[in-house]
């Protein structure tokens, strides 16, 4: 080679390579020495080039490549890039540009052009690794958490059992607040540090937002999954240390196994979400799986929707009712209307099992109407059978896509028109958790209801973080202590402090306190002490159907269990 050709190939920053269709290399430039470490002898008159100098991790794709080539038509182009390895054992990236020339006797050549692409790759890599990083604790962030689900989710059925975990720490709102946010960025660089310290390849630790951590365990079986979230918790119980403050956190945990097949990971991230919000509202379990029963797969989680519908009309949900007692003269004060479901296929569910479904869904709202006119017709009933009942109440839950639903005002206006049932003989239950999350809404809302002469509730008191002025701006008549505090407060003083200080709060805001849980008689003593005046729990009654509730209510002594 000689022309004109031949000196541009011969002088180019880049590497020629012509091989006939065989492989055997017929021109090599001399730019291999640059390229791979080999002068260009290294190659001539010898069979694939390209798959020499090929990396171990590129190799079969360098084979497809050239096996595809060489079968191609003339004039075909392809490019790839792969990773070569050099003759000193460096890796470097290069671009390979073939095409298949038509050759002067008819026989064609491949001829390809190789450049070095480790700098753009280098780039590449850089800006991927901080666009799947979270700059302040250097765990990924929620980008590589859903691309790590998206690869675990195309595997199919057949695929690896993951699971994925996620945590969150509750105090970072109150640190930011108090402490500054310096000391919040502390809290959460120390909680990724644990999580982090927790997992190892292939498992992968992320941070999703402000205290909020997800990990994609692999391979583990459900008693693994468990085992891991009590070690993660338990190393996120020990005190935080924030220069010099010592601060403790309750971590929280929502989980969701496979087999779960869903269309997209945002949709099961949502899933883990709704457990990982049911735990902290819970608090006495910290830790909620998504229930596998009902969510075996998005078509599985349609067929429940369905199922939800069908419930509906088919008259499978149904009322039970717990009584709520002034703990002094051991009456009843209140009555809470709460969920069940008799499922035709699954038997009786409780609301921990649906209600995620049914508020993801919005379902919610019509099943929730429902609830609402039938608790108020089955007051209207137990009134019309015992006769003047005072103040006691009829209380009902609100969900949280209730409260935010432009048409909750009317609907509880219709409900009691509808059935005849007293506006003050109504009281609405909201969690804390779920009051606090829009407290503008929230405080809208609660001045409409409370404008119709309807009572209101704040449930589960003690599980958010709500200041007593923010509580203020609610109209509200009655503080429920989670059971969580009344469960421990006979065993552990810190517990007591809680419920005491909560009782004291209760009482300068003029509220009627209602201590949930209550299931041993020190509980009930110690409640008395600490001026507590209503409860609910398992010592006075289970929750029941209306016919035993009315039984209980006309004997009035709280010594009905089940
Ligand atoms: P909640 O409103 O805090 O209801 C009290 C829960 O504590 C009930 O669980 C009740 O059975 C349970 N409980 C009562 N006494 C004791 C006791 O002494 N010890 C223990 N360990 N537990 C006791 P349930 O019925 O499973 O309801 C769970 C949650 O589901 C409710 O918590 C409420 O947030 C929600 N829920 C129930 N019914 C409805 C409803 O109709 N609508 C909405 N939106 N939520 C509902
Ligand atoms: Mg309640
Ligand atoms: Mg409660």
């Amino acid at each position: 080679m000689c022309d004109i050709h031949t000196l541009v190939a011969e002088t180019a920053h880049h590497w020629e390579l012509l091989e006939s269709l065989d492989g055997t290399v017929v021109y090599s430039s001399p730019s291999s020495l640059d390229l791979t470490g080999f002068a260009p002898e290294h190659f001539k008159g010898r069979a694939d080039a390209l798959l020499r100098v090929a990396h171990a991790t590129c190799r079969a794709k360098a084979e497809d490549f050239v096996r595809e080539m060489r079968q191609a038509e003339p004039h075909t182009r392809r490019s790839m890039e792969l990773r070569i390895e050099t003759g000193n054992g460096a890796v470097r990236w290069v671009s390979c540009n073939s095409c298949v020339i038509p050759g002067n006797n008819g026989s064609p050549f491949l001829r390809s052009t190789l450049r070095d692409i480790s700098s753009r790759k280098a780039l590449d890599l850089e800006m991927e690794h901080a666009r799947l990083t979270d700059p302040l604790t250097r765990l990924y962030n929620r980008n590589y958490c859903l691309q790590t689900i998206k690869q675990l989710l195309d595997q199919g059925p057949l695929g690896k059992d993951y699971a994925v975990v996620a945590l969150d720490i509750d105090r970072l709102k109150k640190v930011n607040e108090t402490l500054g946010p310096t000391f919040g960025d502390d809290l959460v660089c120390i909680a990724a540090e644990r999580i982090a310290s927790t997992v190892a390849r292939p498992d992968v630790a992320c941070r999703l937002s402000g205290d909020g951590f997800a990990v994609i365990l692999q391979d583990k079986s459900p008693r693994e999954v468990m085992r891991y979230v009590r070690g993660v918790q338990a190393m996120l119980d020990e005190p935080f240390n924030l220069r010099g403050h010592e601060v403790n956190v309750t971590p929280s945990a929502g989980v969701l196994m496979s087999p779960a097949l869903y269309e997209n990971p945002e949709e099961l991230l949502r899933n883990v979400s709704i457990a990982l919000r049911r735990a902290r509202e819970s608090r006495r379990n910290r830790c909620k799986v998504f229930h596998s029963r009902l969510f075996v797969d998005a078509s599985r989680q349609h067929e429940i929707e369905v199922d939800l519908h069908a419930g509906l009309r088919n008259g499978e949900f149904f009322l039970v009712y717990q009584p709520i007692i002034d703990l002094e003269s051991n009456t009843v004060t209140s009555i809470e209307a709460l969920l069940r479901w008799n499922h035709p296929r699954h038997g009786l569910m409780s609301p921990d099992e649906f209600l995620p479904v049914a508020e993801a869904t919005d379902f919610i709202v019509p099943l929730g109407e429902w609830v609402l006119f039938q608790a108020c017709q089955d007051m209207v009933g137990t009134l019309a059978q015992r006769g003047d009942m005072g103040r006691v109440t009829m209380s009902v839950n609100i969900s949280a896509r209730q409260l935010a639903h432009h048409s909750i005002c009317n609907t509880v206006a219709r409900a009691l028109r509808q059935t005849g049932l007293a506006p003050q003989s109504l009281k609405l239950e909201i969690t804390e958790t779920i009051a606090m999350e829009n407290p503008v809404l929230t405080a809208q809302r609660l001045h409409a209801i409370k404008a119709l002469g309807v009572r209101i509730s704040i449930d589960d008191f003690g599980t958010g973080y709500s200041s007593l002025s923010s509580l203020m701006n609610f109209p509200i008549d009655t503080l429920k202590v989670d059971k969580s505090f009344v469960g421990l407060m006979d065993s552990n003083t810190e517990q007591r402090k809680i419920v005491r200080t909560i009782i004291a709060l209760a009482h300068s805001l003029n509220l009627e306190v209602v201590a949930e849980g209550i299931e041993q008689h020190e509980q009930w003593s110690m409640l008395k002490m600490l001026d507590c005046q209503s409860g609910q729990g398992f010592l006075f009654s289970h929750p029941v159907d209306v016919g035993t509730l009315r039984a209980f209510i006309c004997k009035e002594r709280p010594s009905l269990r089940q």
